[in-house]
């Protein structure tokens, strides 16, 4: 299986997995790079797996419905582009050979929902839209950090050798965020450095891996002391570990 993310709209992108011969890609915010792709690699679409309905990642389905006639997935309490075979957390959507696990992890949406799969004789890989980002998580446009905080919970728990596959490339910004609540973390400097090497050569920083996120992501780290000192140091009265995510996401927002 290649898994191969393409660029698309401003700091998106929309991954493409295929097998050679079929392919599926998810959340396409446009058509273009995945017909380009496609095209390139001689490639038959068979499966658009969506995770929430922002227009960054549904833009393209119409337009590939129709050059391609592959069928779409996605969030059951979304109103995504018709028609799409809706889904809800434990159900499973089989695509290429591989079997799917939907996890609802809302928080950025209220019905975002992940794909996870585990291919023989690979590492797991997860699609998890813009909840889990590098070093970063989603804007809490619908849910709150309760919800959130669980959603990156149960995305955490998965094994640590899961590619994580993000829909936008942030990882630097959500790096100096990560730095200034956590400047003596060592896992942290490294991996910035390492990033910071890939986007000079315009390389992608993704996809990550669960591992790496437990060492470098303030939001997978709320509840380690230095993470909770760091974030009362912002907002003094954040004391349960809903208040001290909501403050570090708050925080987040306010970062210049
Ligand atoms: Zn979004
Ligand atoms: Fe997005």
């Amino acid at each position: 299986m290649k898994l191969t993310p393409l660029p698309a709209l401003t700091d998106n992108y929309i991954w493409l997995l295929d097998d050679g011969q079929q392919a599926l890609v998810v959340d396409p915010g446009e058509s273009y790079p995945v017909l380009r792709a496609l095209l390139d690699k001689n490639l038959t679409l068979q499966a658009i797996l969506v995770t929430h309905h922002h227009h960054d990642h549904v833009d393209g389905i119409h337009e590939l419905i129709d050059e391609t006639g592959a069928v779409v997935y996605g969030p059951g309490r979304e109103n995504i582009p018709e028609p799409f075979e809706p889904l809800v957390d434990g159900d499973q959507v089989g695509a290429l050979g591989l079997v799917f696990d939907i996890l609802d992890v809302p928080g950025h949406t209220a019905g975002h929902i992940a794909y996870f799969a585990h291919p023989q004789g690979e590492d797991p890989i997860l699609f998890c839209g813009d909840t889990l980002f590098s070093a970063g998580c989603g804007r809490l446009f619908e849910g709150t950090p309760a919800q959130m905080l669980a959603s990156l919970d149960r995305l955490a728990a998965l094994p640590g050798n899961t590619r994580v596959c993000c829909t936008h490339e942030y990882t630097l910004s959500n790096l100096r965020f990560a730095r200034a609540v956590e400047p003596s973390n060592s896992a942290l400097k490294l991996h910035s450095a390492h990033c910071e090497d890939l986007r000079t050569r315009q390389l992608p920083t993704l996809p990550s891996l669960i591992a790496t996120e437990l060492e470098i992501n303030p939001f997978l780290r709320s509840r380690k002391q230095d993470v909770i000192a760091a974030v009362q140091g912002f907002e003094p009265g954040a004391r349960s570990e809903t208040e001290i995510f909501a403050a570090l996401r708050e925080w987040k927002n306010q970062f210049k």
